[in-house]
């Protein structure tokens, strides 16, 4: 049984495609639509919802893995505004093809039905990538991965939220002894890359206030696997007394993972 108001779905993530529903109350939302649109349409059906049910699709930058299944979903679906800043929108030759009123530039805080949603920067190598807050009542779920390292800006984010969805990219032993060439490995592990398992225990334990409910995300298909992103955040978070009974789940490249059923 869950802990918190917040609904957190995951239909996919991990380097190939990444889109997450999260509800609250009546209202949902997807965050990024980087699987097909099928594969979009099915997970919210096992959910029990339309597309239509959503509220919106909020983007979180450009990156394929992000929106690949995004063209053909936002012309299926044209009543369901999808969201982007102004200069992750310029990345995206769909805008032209949508009606007008379909494409939205997040502004700093938007209200959705009962969620209230606020996009904040991350370092990541993208147009003008962003991590979400997503609060409804007086509970916040955080949204956070492709994030090269921790900033203010991010740990305030991550502060105080009941769930997090947070993002453990890869083992570095792996990444360094694994198959990508050297420029790959220090763009990965650069600051505007993607946050290892060790750094994302590490960041939870730095909190203040660390939710009770994580789902490790965005797990490299090559650098990393669930049970060894599961280990190293159980080890580091095991450590420090805030943070040793977390719910931890660990997001699936081809499987829903939810905190509700
Ligand atoms: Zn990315
Ligand atoms: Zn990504």
């Amino acid at each position: 049984m869950t802990m918190t108001d917040f609904e957190v779905d995951v239909l996919a993530s991990g380097s190939k495609g990444n889109s997450t529903l999260i509800r609250a109350g009546q209202t949902a939302i997807l965050i990024d639509a980087g699987i097909s649109c099928r594969r979009i349409v099915q997970g919210l059906k096992d959910c029990g919802l339309e597309p239509e049910d959503l509220s919106g699709v909020f983007l979180t930058h450009e990156h394929r893995d992000h929106i690949a299944g995004l063209d053909v979903f936002a012309r299926h679906y044209s009543t369901v505004p999808i969201f982007a800043n102004e200069r992750t929108w310029a990345q995206l030759p769909v805008r032209r093809l949508l009606p007008r009123p379909q494409v939205r530039v997040i502004p700093r805080s938007c209200s959705m039905g009962n969620l209230r949603i606020e996009p904040f920067r991350i370092p990541h190598d993208a147009a003008d990538p962003v991590g979400y807050e997503i609060f409804h009542g007086d509970e916040k779920c955080t949204y956070l991965t492709d994030c090269g390292i921790i900033t203010k800006t991010v740990e305030l984010a991550a502060e105080g939220a009941a769930v997090m969805v947070l993002e453990a990219n890869h083992d570095e032993d792996m990444l360094r002894h694994g198959p990508y060439p050297p420029a790959l490995q220090k763009r990965i592990l650069g600051k505007e890359g993607h946050l290892s398992n060790r750094t994302a225990g590490q960041f939870l334990t730095s909190l203040a206030e660390p939710p009770a409910e994580v789902f490790l995300a965005h797990l490299s298909e090559k650098n990393n696997t669930p049970d060894i992103a599961y280990q190293t955040v159980r080890d580091v978070l095991r450590e420090c007394p805030r943070t040793r009974e977390i719910q931890l789940y660990v997001a699936q490249q081809q499987e829903m993972v939810s905190n509700v059923r």
